[in-house]
C-alpha cells in the first residue's frame, strides 16, 4: 500500500483588502474555519477612505451565516440594534395605489401531492376572490407587528415562517472586527497604493501601503468595494454592465429618528424614476432613494425623499453612485473578489450581504490549500456567475411587469428587452401556473408566486390535477387554513415583546 501523505499546504497568508461589511464577514468566517497556527490572516483598511455605509437588510440564510462564525442571537441583536425582518412590502410597484407583501416562509400548505397555489388558482377560477397573501404566515404576522421564532416540527403552522434582520451594519462591521480580532486575524490600517504583481506569473505578490510597508501574501480576498483595487483594477477583470436591465444607477442615504417595532418588514416604495426604502432598526430608521439618473435629477430624487421620511433627518442625505452589474469572473490567478469588488445589484431584495456569504462559503468549499487549480476556479466563477444572474432575473421581474402608466422611467422598464431565462420563466408561469425552478435558485417558488401575482401576473390555468377534490372539499380546506394562520398569528408575541425576551435589547 503507498503511503497516503497530507500535501503541504499552499496557503500560508491570506490578506484581506477592504474592511467594510464584506472584508469583516470574511475574515470573521476565515478565522473561524482556518486555524491561525495553519495560516496568518491580515486586514488592510483605510478610515480616510471609509465604507460605503448602507446595507441594514438581510434575507433568513444570514442567520446560518451567524451560526458558523459563532455569533450569539440576542448579543447580536444587541450590538447591532437588529430587529426582525419578515419580508418586504412593495408599494406602488404594479401600479399606484397597490401594494402587495413578499414574505418569508411559504403560503399555505401543498395537499394532495400538488402545490398549493394550484389549489389556489383552481378557487380563483371557480370565484374566490380571497389575496394569496391571506394564507401567508409571515405576512400576516409582519401586518399585527408580531414575531416568535419558527418551528422544526413540518407538521406545525409556523414550521411555515422564517425570518431575518434589519441592522446597523457599521455596528455588524465592528461586532465582526472584534470577534475576528479576538481569534488572531490582524488588522493595519492604512491606504493601499499599489498592487505589486508578481513579473513571472501575473499573481498579486503584495500590496505596498502608503506608509511605504508591504503585505505579502498567498492569498489576496478583494473587498475593496466598488472600486474593485485588486480584481478590477490591477487584474484588469472586465465588468459586465446590466444597466440595460437595471436602469437605476444612484442612491441618496439618510437616516431619521423615527422608532417602529410595529413593522417588523422592509417597505420599497415606487416613485417617478426609482424606489424608496424604509428600514426599521432599534434606534433610529434607514432610508434612501434609489434612481435613475437618465430619469431623475438628483434634486428631485431628494425632494421626493425628503417629502416622504417618517421622522427627522438625523444627517444630510448622503449621495451613492453606482453601476448594476457583476465582474466576468470573480477569482483570477490568486485573487477572489468578494462583496462590491464583484459586482453590484441594487438593494431591492436585500442580496448584497448574502452574495457575501455565499462568496466566502464557496471559497471555503474550493479553497485553494492545493495550489491554484484552474478546474476550480472555473467552478467557483460559473457558480458564483449563476448567483448573481438568477438575482438579476428576480430583480428585473419586478421592475418589468408592471402598470404604471404615463411614467417614462416606468414606461421602458416594462419594454426593455429581458433576460431570456426571465422571459421563459414568465411565459411558463402566465401558460400553465407553473414554475421553473432551479435547484441553486436563492428565491424559491413561494418568492416567485408573491413577486409574479404581486405584479398582477396571473396564470390561464391551474393543474388539473387539483380537481381530485370537489369544490366544496377545495373551500373548506381554504377556510380551514386561513383560520389556522390567523389564530397562529394572534398567538404570536409582539416584536418588541419577543426581542426583550430573548434579550436582544439593553
Ligand atoms: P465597502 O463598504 O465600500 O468597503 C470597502 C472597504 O475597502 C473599506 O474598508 C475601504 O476603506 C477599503 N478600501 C477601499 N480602497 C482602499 C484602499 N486603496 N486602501 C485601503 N482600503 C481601501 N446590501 C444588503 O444586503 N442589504 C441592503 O439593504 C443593502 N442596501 C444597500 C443600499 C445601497 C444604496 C447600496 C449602494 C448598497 C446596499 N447594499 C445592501 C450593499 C451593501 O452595502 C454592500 O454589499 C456591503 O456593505 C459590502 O460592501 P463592501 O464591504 O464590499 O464595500
Amino acid at each position: 500500500m503507498p503511503e497516503i501523505t497530507m500535501a503541504p499546504p499552499h496557503i500560508r497568508s491570506i490578506v484581506i483588502a477592504g474592511g467594510g461589511t464584506a472584508g469583516w464577514m470574511v475574515a470573521a468566517a476565515l478565522s473561524r474555519t482556518i486555524a491561525p497556527h495553519r495560516c496568518r490572516i491580515t486586514l488592510v483598511e483605510s478610515e480616510t477612505i471609509g465604507t460605503i455605509g448602507v446595507g441594514e437588510a438581510t434575507i433568513p440564510p444570514i442567520q446560518t451565516f451567524n451560526q458558523v462564525i459563532g455569533l450569539d442571537e440576542a448579543a447580536f441583536l444587541q450590538a447591532t440594534k437588529g430587529t426582525f425582518k419578515l419580508g418586504i412590502e412593495f408599494a406602488g410597484w404594479r401600479c399606484k395605489g397597490h401594494r402587495y407583501f413578499h414574505p418569508f416562509g411559504r403560503q399555505g400548505n401543498d395537499f394532495g401531492g400538488t402545490q398549493f397555489h394550484q389549489h389556489w388558482l383552481r378557487a380563483q377560477a371557480l370565484g374566490d376572490d380571497t389575496p394569496f397573501g391571506e394564507f401567508s404566515l409571515n405576512e400576516k404576522a409582519a401586518y399585527a407587528g408580531r414575531m416568535r421564532r419558527p418551528d422544526a416540527d413540518p407538521r406545525s403552522v409556523y414550521a411555515t415562517f422564517a425570518y431575518a434582520y434589519h441592522f446597523d451594519a457599521a455596528l455588524y462591521a465592528q461586532h465582526l472586527r472584534a470577534l475576528s480580532e479576538a481569534r488572531g486575524v490582524e488588522r493595519r490600517e492604512g491606504v493601499i497604493d499599489e498592487v505589486v504583481l508578481d513579473g513571472e506569473t501575473g499573481r498579486i505578490a503584495s500590496l505596498r501601503l502608503d506608509d511605504g510597508g508591504m503585505l505579502d501574501g498567498d492569498l489576496f480576498i478583494d473587498c475593496t468595494g466598488l472600486r474593485s483595487l485588486l480584481l478590477g483594477e490591477a487584474l484588469g477583470v472586465p465588468f459586465e454592465d446590466w444597466t440595460r436591465y437595471l436602469p437605476c444607477n444612484r442612491a441618496l442615504a439618510v437616516p431619521t429618528d423615527c422608532i417602529d417595532l410595529d413593522r417588523p418588514y422592509t417597505r420599497s416604495t415606487a416613485h417617478k424614476a426609482g424606489w424608496q426604502w424604509r428600514i426599521p432598526l432599534q434606534h433610529r430608521m434607514g432610508n434612501g432613494m434609489v434612481y435613475s439618473a437618465e430619469h431623475w435629477s438628483d434634486e428631485e430624487a431628494h425632494d421626493a425623499l425628503m417629502a416622504n421620511l417618517d421622522g427627522r433627518p438625523l444627517a444630510d442625505p448622503r449621495p451613492i453612485r453606482f453601476t448594476t452589474g457583476r465582474r466576468a469572473q470573480s477569482w483570477v490567478k490568486n485573487c477572489v473578489a468578494i462583496g462590491l469588488s464583484a459586482g453590484f445589484l441594487e438593494p431591492l431584495e436585500s442580496t448584497s450581504i448574502h452574495l457575501i456569504q455565499i462568496a466566502v462559503a464557496k471559497l471555503l468549499n474550493w479553497f485553494p490549500d492545493m495550489g491554484f487549480d484552474a478546474m476550480t476556479m472555473a467552478e467557483y466563477n460559473r457558480q458564483i456567475a449563476n448567483e448573481y444572474d438568477r438575482i438579476r432575473d428576480f430583480l428585473v421581474l419586478h421592475y418589468h411587469a408592471n402598470e404604471r402608466s404615463d411614467e417614462p422611467f416606468w414606461h421602458q422598464c416594462r419594454t426593455a428587452a429581458m433576460p431570456e431565462s426571465l422571459a421563459e420563466k414568465m411565459a411558463l408561469f402566465r401558460r400553465t401556473g407553473r414554475l421553473l425552478a432551479r435547484d441553486s435558485d436563492l428565491f424559491q417558488d413561494a418568492s416567485w408566486l408573491a413577486v409574479l401575482l404581486g405584479q398582477g401576473i396571473m396564470p390561464q390555468a391551474y393543474d388539473p390535477l387539483t380537481e381530485s377534490l370537489r369544490p366544496l372539499e377545495l373551500d373548506q380546506m381554504l377556510c380551514g387554513m386561513r383560520q389556522l394562520i390567523e389564530r397562529a398569528s394572534a398567538a404570536m408575541p409582539t416584536q418588541q415583546a419577543h426581542l426583550a425576551g430573548i434579550g436582544g435589547v439593553m
